[in-house]
């Protein structure tokens, strides 16, 4: 069957369906959601809402021919969701504005959505509203509103000269497996972590400068990290976290392993800079639950190179 068919409120009763078997629907920041003229969301006594919105749009973002339906819904809100961890964010809802051709099959408008409601479950993100419309192209354009305490937001500025960088997880992954499947070899199945808690803990953390998620690859989320300031980065390309093999891997398909860690983009590990006592691979892995990785400092000077990394114009 065709989205055509079945028609825009045959469409969102749909969505709202598999929502509401998702358990995604309602959630204890919810107090008016879905099938009003908007939602009531509820952050707690003497919190801030957090706001941020992505678009993804098919051929610029996602290819059907090399990721499934649901993985393209799980990597599309991994990658809003991970913006509410950058700034130290819990999750209150999100929204979803879809764009769909009438010729588009049911069955893939089934699959992204299963993926989003799947991650909307597993971090406790409920789809709180959204749009339906027809369109050349398929597009999915995420709200995420999240909660944050009072005045701690983790932002991208705070960066200080002598800070030591790190970075969350590991890299590479996303940008290994796009590169080989725009070849026409294998298919994008990996869906990174969005680094939700990692990001809670982090803005309780006294000693953190700035913080950033990777979307758009080390390097120039490092630029926006440190941009308006006078500070460089001084990296040290042999520590940046990689999946095990991966140097083999990339000289095997023929891609060069530094070059995705610096510029593919789309882990979704936080970045953020640190000093003092606390700056520490060991305490912060502890601290944030996840495995936290050095990856150079931060100096005074300008920066030499122009950052490589995803640009859209
Ligand atoms: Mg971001």
């Amino acid at each position: 069957m065709r989205v055509g068919e079945l028609g825009e409120f045959g469409l969102i009763a749909r969505i709202e369906r598999a929502a509401e078997r998702a358990g995604v629907l309602r959630g204890a920041s919810v107090r008016l959601g879905m099938g009003d003229d908007g939602a009531v969301v509820r952050p707690r006594a003497g919190e801030e809402v957090v706001v941020s919105t992505d678009a993804f749009v098919e051929g610029v973002h996602f290819r059907w021919r090399t990721q499934s339906a649901r993985t393209a819904g799980r990597r599309a809100l991994v990658a809003s969701l991970s913006d509410l961890a950058a700034m130290g964010a819990r999750p209150l809802g999100f929204t979803w504005a879809l764009g769909v051709p009438r010729d588009l099959s049911v069955s893939a408008v089934d699959g992204l959505t299963a993926g989003l409601v799947a991650e909307a479950a597993t971090h406790g993100a409920p789809l709180v509203g959204g749009n339906v419309t027809g369109s050349d192209q398929t597009s999915l354009t995420l709200t995420v509103l999240g909660a944050v305490k009072r005045g701690r937001a983790l932002t991208r500025s705070g960066a200080r000269a002598g800070d030591r960088i790190f970075v969350t997880g590991e890299l590479g992954t996303s940008a290994f497996e796009v590169a080989r499947a725009e070849r026409g070899a294998g298919r994008v199945r990996f869906v990174p972590t969005p680094r939700l808690a990692a990001g809670r803990a982090l803005a309780r953390i006294a000693g953190v400068g700035g913080c950033i998620d990777v979307s758009d690859g080390l390097d120039a989320d490092l630029a926006h990290l440190l941009a308006g300031t006078e500070l460089a980065p001084e990296l040290a390309p042999d520590r940046f976290p990689r999946p095990a093999r991966f140097d083999t891997r990339c000289t095997r398909a023929g891609l060069d392993a530094e070059l995705l860690l610096r510029s593919g983009g789309e882990d979704y590990e936080l970045l953020f800079t640190a000093r003092g006592p606390v700056a520490r691979e060991a305490s912060l892995s502890r601290r944030l639950g996840v495995r936290v990785s050095e990856i150079g400092a931060v100096r005074k000077g300008a920066r030499d190179a122009f950052p490589s990394g995803y640009r859209h114009f």
